[in-house]
């Protein structure tokens, strides 16, 4: 088959496409590289089946043309990262739903499936864990930005299955978890890689809050696995899926897994949200997937542990600052 991955070079985008051409399909990539990176695609430059174009997903002629060119759609490009969002709260609500708006419309005139990568951060402050596809949504005020992203994304969700329910166009949204691997960077304020470079390199660690909020980290391999098996299986069309782990870690617990296993002398700081992101940022407490309804349909569960996780992240890192 021929897909087209849109933000394919970004970190989960390029593992997706390093599965699928793995697999035998073509591959076609189109990244404005604003959060993601010609260097995750450089090694699939010299295969044929792989071809990318550096532009937005905005630009509705070229959308329109390589939708065109291609059997099915992921649509993976969005304003991605907790800073990146809080720091810029316009780039996040237009690349997210504009972005969603052409790829949904132009995929719609083509009838091409299309995949729209959603996140947990829908969920927003819901306590009803684990959190299960037809749960609340429990987003905080505007005047917070941090909740920008997660209506910008349950916007396009509803976009997506309004397209399916109203013209007919096949559509399935996954919801991601704490998705984490080699190439993620730190920069937009990750939390495995930010630990992992500081602990390597002997600077204190930096746990926001009291470090007794907990996330569930799913390993890119499996994630992209799941987003595979949803795309290229008819029976998910028109539903949401949660995909992540349900391996439930505390940040402390994180940063002292992550000091031993590199065997740092960082120390590890306490830093206060307000000074971490802005002031009054809303964090949340917990995050847990039910993964029952994808298990159900497709089988599909993580197979990597949180232990196999930092093995490969701490690699990727020690390799890029050596
Ligand atoms: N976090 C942290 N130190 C950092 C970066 C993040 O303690 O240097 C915390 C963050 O406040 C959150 C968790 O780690 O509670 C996961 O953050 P990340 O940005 O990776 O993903 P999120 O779950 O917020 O989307």
């Amino acid at each position: 088959m021929r897909f087209l991955i849109t933000g394919g070079a970004g970190f989960i985008g390029s593992h997706l496409a390093d599965r699928l051409l793995k697999k035998g399909h073509r591959v076609l990539v189109i990244d404005d590289l604003s959060t993601g990176s010609i260097r995750n695609i450089k090694h699939l430059k010299e295969n044929s089946a792989f071809s990318y174009v550096i532009d937005n997903v905005m630009n509705s002629p070229l959308m329109a043309e390589l939708i065109d060119e291609a059997d099915a759609v992921f649509h993976l490009a969005a304003a991605v990262g907790v800073r990146l969002i809080v720091e810029s709260p316009v780039h996040t609500i237009e690349t997210n739903v504009s972005g969603t708006e052409t790829v949904l419309k132009m995929a719609s005139k083509k009838k091409r499936p299309v995949l729209v990568a959603s996140s947990s951060e829908v969920y927003g402050q819901s306590t009803k864990f684990p959190f299960t596809e037809d749960g609340n949504l429990v987003l905080g005020a505007t005047v917070k930005s941090r909740w920008s992203y997660a209506c910008s994304k349950a916007i396009d969700e509803f976009l997506a299955l309004a397209y399916q329910k109203e013209r007919g166009l096949p559509t399935v949204v996954a919801r991601l978890f704490n998705t984490v691997g080699p190439r993620q960077t730190g920069r937009y304020g990750m939390v495995i890689p930010t630990f992992v470079k500081q602990a390597l390199t002997n600077s204190p660690i930096t746990v926001y809050g009291d470090g007794e909020q907990t996330r569930c980290f799913c390993h890119v391999a499996d994630t992209v696995a799941g987003l595979e098996a949803l795309l290229t299986n008819e029976t998910a069309y028109g539903g949401v899926f949660n995909i992540g782990s349900t391996e439930e870690v505390s940040m402390n617990t994180l940063a002292e897994k992550i000091k031993d296993t590199c065997n740092s002398n960082s120390p590890i700081k306490h830093i206060p949200y307000d000074e971490a992101y802005e002031e009054g940022f809303e964090d949340m407490q917990r995050r847990i997937p039910s993964i029952e309804k994808i298990h159900d349909l497709i089988h599909w569960s993580p197979k990597r542990t949180l232990k196999v996780i930092l093995s490969d992240v701490i690699n990727n890192v020690r390799n890029q600052l050596s």
